[in-house]
């Protein structure tokens, strides 16, 4: 996917702020912040969205949220928010799956 902006991170073309990386994630800090801690949980493989995983990916998106557990409790965080925008009307901007971890200020609910 030559043109997406998070292959491209993932790629090292563009650099990020790294938090985590094994060979299946990344982890980096979103550059437009909207908590105190606010992180991208982003698989290496290319899935526009999440309603584009297949059962194939079934384990790739188990092991995205144990990364973002581990990685939420390696930043100190107990109470935490990992939500996916799927779709531009869920206001996804980024045709890559990527979860916002977010944390370190009290979360309102339902989110806007
Ligand atoms: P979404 O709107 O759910 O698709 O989330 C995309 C997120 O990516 C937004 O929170 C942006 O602030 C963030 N973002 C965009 N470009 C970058 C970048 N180069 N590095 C880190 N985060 C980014
Ligand atoms: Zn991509």
């Amino acid at each position: 996917m030559g043109s997406c902006l998070f292959c491209k991170i993932a790629a090292k073309e563009i650099s990020s702020q790294l938090v985590f990386e094994d060979e299946r994630t990344l982890v980096f800090k979103d550059v437009n912040p909207k908590a105190p801690t606010h992180v991208l949980v982003v698989p290496k493989k290319h899935i526009a969205r999440l309603s584009d995983s297949m059962d194939e990916d079934k384990d790739l998106l188990g092991h995205l949220q144990r990364v973002a557990a581990q990685v939420a409790a390696s930043l100190g965080l107990d109470s935490f928010r990992l939500v996916t925008n799927n779709g531009r009307g869920a206001g996804q901007t980024v045709d890559h799956l990527h979860y916002h971890l977010m944390g370190g200020r009290t979360m309102e609910w339902p989110p806007g």
